[in-house]
């Protein structure tokens, strides 16, 4: 079998024909949020609908992070290597100190509550950009049925002046999402799909001065399925979930390849000795595959 399918010649030098996509652990409900921890030699991720955090570790396997999780979903680091974690449970963004303890990002907004968040990630000048549909109060499968009191946004918060504003207002389900190197773009996902409309595409906007975000296009489409959530690799191209399994996109928006996932994927991050492995959640699973590519 092959674990390829290459749609530009160049994405063949991308991947490494003796690299297996290689089943890590599996067993869980709908997985999601991978984050790696160089430092700690382990990825974290999300066992959403079973409200945990549970670790990899390897040559070691499964160990839990966090339980109850507060049906934690997306994950990333900031700048000082702290978890930011977006929580459906508590309708919240949150950050877990190096001692343990947690602080509250956002969990609100002009006096109404946030959705989901589902996704996250930091900016270089450590403001913290998440996602919020609401997938996370639509049933009790994945967080508790709750009415909704925002609209589905992508928010930008400032650590520095401690402030929250809407970025992103004009999508049906903002999901993943993703700078470009130099931080002029970003990349949000639209998986309004899931609930009946047509969204399933990755949208892109113009970073400005005060980071507004204007200027919203179609990027891609992805085809089949939603790009839940991606990430770059040191080319700038966007390794997303499809699904198929993870496709990578071109800086230009074009599709390069896929890396053919036997289960319906979630979302992916690099990791390991040189961030050249790329960890893959979906569905019951986790996933990894080396490449010939590094993330950033
Ligand atoms: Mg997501």
């Amino acid at each position: 079998m092959s674990f390829f399918e290459a749609h530009a010649p160049i994405f063949n030098t991308y991947v490494l024909g003796n690299a297996p996509v290689k089943q890590l652990a599996t067993g869980f409900d709908w997985v999601e949020g991978p984050v790696w921890f160089g430092d700690a030699n382990c990825l974290l991720f999300s066992d959403i609908p079973n409200n945990r955090i549970l670790r990899w570790t390897p040559g070691e396997g499964i160990s839990t992070y966090r339980a109850p999780s507060n049906f934690a979903n997306g994950h990333t680091r900031d700048g000082q290597g702290r978890l930011i974690s977006c929580e459906h449970g508590t309708r919240r963004v949150t950050r877990t100190e190096y001692d343990g303890s947690v602080t509250v990002i956002a969990d609100g907004f002009e006096g109404k509550r946030l959705n989901s968040p589902n996704d996250v990630v930091v900016k270089s000048d450590g403001t913290i950009w998440f996602s919020d549909p609401h997938y996370g109060i639509k049933t009790d499968y994945e967080g508790h049925r709750a009415d909704q009191e925002l609209g589905c946004h992508v928010y930008c918060y400032d650590p520095a002046s401690g402030t929250l504003k809407i970025a992103v207002d004009d999508m049906n389900c903002p999901n993943g999402l993703a700078f470009s190197l130099d931080e002029k773009t970003l990349y949000v996902a639209d998986t309004g799909r899931m609930f009946g409309d047509d969204a399933q595409h990755i949208r892109a906007y113009d970073v400005g001065e005060g980071n507004t975000a204007t200027n919203g296009r179609v990027f891609h489409k992805i085809a089949d399925g939603v790009a839940d959530g991606f990430r770059l690799d040191t080319d700038g191209n966007l390794w997303s979930s499809a699904a198929d399994g993870v496709h990578c996109i071109s800086p230009e928006g074009v599709l390069l390849g896929k890396i053919l996932v036997p289960e319906l994927v979630s979302n992916v991050c690099f990791g390991g000795r040189a961030k050249h492995q790329l960890f893959i959640t979906a569905t019951t699973s986790v996933y990894a595959i080396s490449l010939n590519r590094n993330g950033v």
